[in-house]
């Protein structure tokens, strides 16, 4: 089969292409036929590399996808040939404390696909199949692998994490991005008033048809002014940070006395100063967040059926074309997200 391969860190080149045998699935495992792997943030800092940070070399990427059960191994109930599935990249060992109570981001074993064993941008690859779910009928597979890590993310973020409640005020940084876009819709559908940060007018426009009750543009506003004149001046309850260090100071001076601040990224840098005095005088909570339980994702993929969560898909490449897909992830000129299609199976 083919596979993308990452066999040192660096530019687009790196992306590099390979023969390899299709992998067979173990006990409890499926082999999916890849139809769409959806491209994240985290797919650059596989090729790129973190300082500190070692991947296990040479790596598939490619993290989320959905495509078609090719073959289920020993023990998999509920899964047969032919059944369309997304799949979950959190993979842990489903029996520790953390796993069985829900938190399974905690347990010791916690992996991602395409992170810490061969990804999803090849033909094929072998899940647990606790790490899939159904594709709701009438979906693309392109559209549904768009779905996993962002939405898991964003849910984990607003749901769990920072509690939002019906009538509270929500900002949204960079409302473009893959987890800003469903924390958008998300916290939308938990009936907070959403403010949304974005760069520039055209994706200003895109915000709004999400969902978004006031578009901030980041290019040409002051964000804490424009969130004070608002919110009559009172701030926000819920900052959903991954952004970093370029608005971190500005998204803790946007929050209201109590508010919390949830954060799952640093994508602008991950040293950012906290003036401790905004802390405790205003009783702010700051709250990290990674990834989600496995169990979140059923309850997503339910309203993304209903329609009431959707993806956006900016742009679809074919698989061939993953140097110039990460390009353009890179470039920040999506909104929503990047989709590498694998040829001709994703309807
Ligand atoms: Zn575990």
């Amino acid at each position: 089969m083919r596979a993308v391969v990452v066999r040192a860190h660096g530019d687009v080149d790196r992306l590099v292409f390979e023969e390899r045998p299709v992998p067979e699935p173990g006990p409890h495992q499926v082999l999916v036929r890849v139809a769409a792997a959806a491209l994240n943030h985290l797919d650059i800092w596989v090729r790129r590399g973190i300082p500190g940070h070692p991947f296990p070399l040479p790596l598939v990427p490619g993290s989320d996808f959905a495509g078609v059960v090719e073959r289920v191994g020993d023990g998999v109930q509920g899964l047969r040939p032919g059944d369309r599935v997304a799949g979950n990249p959190g993979h842990s060992c489903g029996a520790c404390e953390a796993c069985l109570s829900g938190r399974d981001p905690f347990c010791r074993d916690y992996g991602i696909l395409g992170e810490d064993r061969d990804g999803a941008c090849a033909d094929y690859v072998a899940v647990g199949a606790a790490n899939l779910n159904s594709v709701p009928p009438g979906m693309s597979l392109t559209e549904a692998a768009a779905v996993p890590l962002v939405f898991l993310t964003a849910w984990s973020m607003v749901v769990r994490r920072a509690r939002v409640r019906p009538g509270e005020t929500v900002l949204v940084l960079a409302a473009g991005s893959g987890v800003g876009h469903a924390a958008v819709q998300i916290a939308r559908l938990w009936g907070a008033r959403v403010l949304a940060t974005v760069g520039g007018a055209a994706k200003a426009e895109r915000a709004r048809a999400l969902g978004a009750d006031e578009v901030i543009d980041h290019t040409r506003d002051d964000v804490l002014e424009r969130v004070k004149g608002l919110t009559g001046r009172r701030g926000v309850d819920v900052v959903v940070e991954h952004v970093g260090a370029a608005t971190w100071e500005t998204s803790l001076r946007c929050l209201a006395r109590g508010g919390r601040l949830v954060t799952c990224g640093a994508t602008s840098g991950y040293e950012a100063s906290t003036d401790l005095r905004l802390v405790f005088f205003k009783g702010l909570s700051i709250l990290g967040s990674t990834m989600g339980a496995k169990g979140d994702l059923h309850e997503i993929w339910r309203h993304v059926a209903a329609g009431r969560l959707r993806p956006v898909v900016d742009r679809v490449y074919p698989l061939d074309a993953i140097r110039e897909a990460h390009r353009h992830l890179e470039a920040r000129e999506h909104f929503g997200k990047v989709v590498l299609d694998m040829g001709g199976r994703s309807s």
